[in-house]
């Protein structure tokens, strides 16, 4: 194929709103898949994504189509739509040129739909918008064409209605794919210089890079260099993705592919990593952020001697999902086992789902908490913990107030659209949470966007459900990363019996520690197994107990 007649593009869209459907409608209409199987979903592979309805791990899938008599390559890349996985979005995006950004017809404009829109605005990529669902009774495709026109600046005659489960219009979306996205800007000539977008791990062939070609060609047998490692290879295979892997002899610039080439793990094909040909360096192409783990939870084996099984599950389960960090942890009542860290409380789910399913393992998860930051305040303690500012990820070792100059907690710009009816009720919410307004818009006549700077840790455990069960499941929320600020933090022990339970240690904001304490002893005093003896259960801040709830003994039930 002549770089001309390649279109490397993605789907992204708001969840629920049609991305894996319109992706198996675009792999039927070009062959690559059989229109009379029952397609549902196909690049969803794993088993929690069907389960879930959700897309965990991006996939790409080469198609051919013929459009006025020539042929095209289409790279298609299907990517996860969930807030906790921008990051898997934003590496897809840097291989694309243009973007399909699906819009439900009925549900209009989104929290997520307006982030994956930034993030593809940002990479300067082509935007072509897509109204999905319009075979549904309740769908409006027109309010929705105007709200993209005020909050996108896209002009309403681009959108094109669809019905990915009906097939209605789907041609027009790939002519649109052809006209409207530009090829890759890429040399041939030039050695080798490709993208690491995403990598995977196979038990019997090792890491499957995914790759973006930029520049030149690699063949089987290929010696190539990461510019991360420096280590060098000889590649064993490649080929496009078909969805399946379909070997093929060589790869040119503007294809997106695969590459196995004796990697052990992911880490030594790192997302965002370059690789050129042995003795022709080459300017690394700009890297990706990385992943920025948000939420940190102890994990335990329910019963120690299944720790080493456990140990294996995660080292084979982080294998291929490199943005889960992991340390070694132990407590006095759970006994060893692992502090790691997710993008957010869903990856967390989604992680631990895998585990239980792929790997049949059983855990114990700790309450999750944000990394809170100490600024040391003294030169001596610098030097003693080796740096200024240390980051705390579990409770336990939270520094005393007398080594810190200032507490600092993660904040996160928040997104928030509602029907307006629940607005109010939606701004109490956030202020309950700490979070100061920023923005507010009406993207219809009835629909308000609101932007908030939330504190991390004022979000990370039931603030979605809150907001949904206000706002009768209308409201939709996404956020991004929006650094740090000060904050008066303290550390709550848990007391039962007058003992304190390291596990039940927590971080909470000086304000806040009352009605957290009283919440805590409420619920444990609720969930923990009735005793014949009366329980004291207590919460303290260094010696001054500011909570407390009795367990009595209770006669058993008849
Ligand atoms: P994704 O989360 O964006 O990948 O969304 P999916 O493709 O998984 O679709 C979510 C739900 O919407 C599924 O139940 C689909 O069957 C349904 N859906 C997708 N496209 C259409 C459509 O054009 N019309 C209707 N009525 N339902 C659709
Ligand atoms: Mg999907």
């Amino acid at each position: 194929f002549a770089v001309e007649d390649i279109r490397n593009f993605s789907i992204i869209a708001h969840v629920d709103h049609g991305k894996s459907t319109l992706a198996d409608r675009l792999l039927e209409l070009t062959g690559t898949i059989d229109k009379t199987k029952n397609n549902k979903q196909v690049l969803d592979k794993l088993q929690v994504e069907r389960e879930r309805g959700i897309t965990v791990k991006a996939q790409t899938a080469s198609l051919f189509y013929n459009f006025e008599g020539k042929e095209y390559l289409l790279n298609l890349i299907d990517t996860p739509g969930h807030v906790d996985f921008s990051y898997e979005v934003s590496r897809s995006l840097s291989a694309c040129q243009g973007v399909l950004l699906v819009v439900d017809a009925n549900e209009g404009i989104q929290a997520q739909t307006v982030a994956n829109f930034f993030l593809a605005f940002e990479a300067q990529l082509s935007v072509i918008p897509v109204i999905n669902k319009i075979d549904l009774k309740n769908a409006d495709p027109e309010r929705v064409e105007k709200q993209i026109e005020k909050v996108f600046d896209i002009p309403s005659n681009d959108c094109i209605k669809i019905s990915a489960k009906l097939g209605t219009n789907v041609e027009h979306v790939l002519q649109a794919v052809i006209e409207r996205i530009p090829p890759p800007k890429v040399h041939r000539k030039n050695p080798l210089r490709a993208l690491v977008f995403d990598s995977t791990f196979d038990q019997y062939r090792g890491v499957i890079a995914n790759v973006a070609l930029f520049d030149g060609v690699v063949s089987k047998g290929d010696k190539i260099v990461s510019a991360h490692t420096q280590k060098t290879y000889e590649v064993n295979e490649v080929g496009v993705l078909n969805p399946n892997e379909q070997p093929t002899l060589k790869l040119y610039a503007g294809q997106v592919g695969y590459l196995i080439a004796g990697m052990k793990d992911v880490t030594e094909a790192q997302i965002g990593d370059t690789l050129y040909l042995h003795n022709h360096p080459v300017e690394p192409l700009p890297g990706f952020k990385s992943a920025k783990p948000m939420v940190f939870a102890g994990m335990y084996p329910i019963d120690q001697s299944e720790y080493n099984n456990l140990k294996s599950a995660i080292e084979k389960l982080t294998l291929n999902d490199s943005s889960v960090t992991v340390h070694r942890d132990s407590s006095l009542a759970l006994g060893a086992g692992w502090r790691l860290g997710f993008l957010g409380l869903l990856h967390m789910e989604v992680f631990n789902q895998r585990l239980e399913q792929e790997y049949n393992t059983s855990v114990v998860l700790t309450t999750p908490t944000v990394p809170y930051k100490a600024v040391l305040s003294s030169a001596k303690l610098i030097k003693e913990y080796r740096e200024k500012e240390i980051t705390i990820i579990n409770p336990a070792q939270f520094p005393d107030k007398s080594k810190v100059a200032e507490y600092l907690e993660p904040l996160v710009l928040g997104t928030i659209i509602t029907p307006d009816e629940y607005t109010g009720k939606i701004m109490v919410l956030c202020q309950a949470r700490r979070a100061v307004q920023k923005h507010l818009i009406f993207i219809d006549q009835n629909r308000v966007m609101l932007k908030y700077l939330f504190p991390l840790n004022e979000i990370v455990v039931d603030f979605y459900d809150s907001l949904k069960s206000l706002s009768s499941g209308y409201a939709s929320f996404d956020y991004e990363d929006a650094g740090y600020q000060t904050a008066e933090l303290v550390k709550m022990d848990i007391l039962l019996n007058g003992n304190i339970v390291e596990e039940l240690v927590t971080i909470v904001h000086k304000d806040k520690a009352y009605s957290v304490g009283k919440t805590i002893c409420e619920r444990l005093k609720d969930s923990l197994p009735r005793q014949l003896f009366e329980i004291a259960i207590q919460a303290a801040i260094g010696n001054k107990i500011i909570a407390r709830e009795t367990m009595v003994v209770t006669s058993p039930e008849k």
